[in-house]
């Protein structure tokens, strides 16, 4: 069953903006879309409006991702698909979405622009935040419309691949699956975008803002089948993705580049297994969580002492204590194995 039978029926009947790009059209003389005729950057193109899903890069990526180009939708980083996703689905005052807490706030603050109730599935860090998927499901109703489940979830760093299946079966004709996989890269678990071809209700969320370190390019996708990416494009502003950070993104995925972020994912991995051995048991930590993302979250003695420590030293922190069931916690990111010495030594000297 497609799922556009629960998305906002005004907008699967709209006509999308019929932008200049979007027609596929091109001409050695182009006077179609209002532009500068001038390329002042000499075959950079800038005065010129991008291609709105440029199909190199969608085809890049979707190898990368091992889907087709038609299940993929690019777009400004992840947080620009959370945002279409709530907006193509949820009628503002009517509708809900459920979501894991804690997790990544940008759920929460997308369903709240948009009107719509965000119901927090609590995670017990005592548990080490485990899922308990039928109190979940329990929280769904006939008026949600998608529920958002983080893997690796941040801050926690839990993984909850192996319940992705079931969920989304269990959720199947209701409600739409949102795995966010933006730390996926640091896990050594298969991508939930293998799973998008037999769920129709499945929409997975990578990015390169993490792993691929362009956090700055702002380039994200949706995974999932194609008449949700096909929804999703057509509600999309018309031109997404600037483009330098196109250019950005296709060096990006370049052979030695993509070679170069496996080595330093796996560098990552190695030092957040060094640093969550240095940290745990030592004076003043009372828990480090295992984390499958290139970070970690910690519950100090005293995590104001602890975050002011570190600031004093010059490296700053996730201060996660005043959010429900974080008390005491902070998040740290994984960096390079200079700025986790650094962090080490800082918390190592607050303990004498
Ligand atoms: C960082 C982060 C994102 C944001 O990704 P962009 O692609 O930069 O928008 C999305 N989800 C989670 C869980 C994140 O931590």
């Amino acid at each position: 069953m497609s799922m556009l039978a629960r998305a906002r029926a005004e907008l699967v009947a709209l006509t999308p903006y019929p932008s200049a790009r979007r027609s596929g059209l091109l001409a050695p003389i182009r006077l179609d879309a209002n532009e500068s005729p001038w390329d002042d950057d000499a075959g950079g193109m800038l005065n010129r409006y991008p291609d709105p899903q440029p199909p190199l890069l969608r085809e890049r990526l979707a190898a990368l991702y091992g889907v087709t180009a038609p299940q993929l939708w690019l777009g400004r980083g992840s947080d620009e698909a959370i945002d279409l996703l709530l907006r193509a689905f949820c009628r503002a005052g009517c509708d809900n979405v459920v979501g894991l807490a804690p997790s990544f706030g940008m759920y929460r603050i997308g369903a709240t622009v948009q009107g719509v109730e965000f119901r927090a599935h609590a995670l017990a860090a005592a548990d080490g935040f485990a899922l308990d998927a039928g109190a979940l499901l329990a929280q769904v109703d006939a008026a949600t419309k998608l529920v958002f489940l983080c893997s690796p979830n941040n801050p926690s760093g839990t993984l909850y691949h192996a319940q992705i299946a079931d969920l989304a079966r269990a959720l199947a004709g209701r409600a739409v699956l949102v795995v966010d996989e933006a730390y996926i890269e640091f896990a050594d678990v298969p991508s939930a975008a293998a799973l998008v071809a037999a769920h129709a209700n499945l929409a997975v969320l990578r990015t390169l803002s993490k792993a691929h370190g362009l956090a700055g390019a702002r380039v994200g996708a949706l995974i999932a089948q194609a008449d949700i990416v096909d929804l999703v494009a057509r509600i999309a502003p018309p031109y997404p993705l600037p483009t330098p950070s196109v250019a950005a993104a296709l060096a990006a995925l370049e052979p030695p580049a993509l070679a170069r972020t496996r080595e330093r994912c796996a560098l990552l991995v190695r030092e957040r297994e060094r640093v969550r051995e240095a940290l745990a048991g030592g004076d003043g930590i009372e828990r480090v969580w295992p984390s499958a993302g290139n970070f970690l979250l910690l519950r100090c003695a005293d995590a104001a002492a602890g975050f002011a420590r570190l600031l004093a030293a010059g490296i700053l922190v996730r201060d996660f204590s005043s959010q429900p069931g974080l008390d005491a916690c902070l998040r740290v990111s994984i960096g390079t194995r200079e700025h986790n010495d650094a962090l080490l030594a800082a918390l190592a000297r607050g303990r004498r």
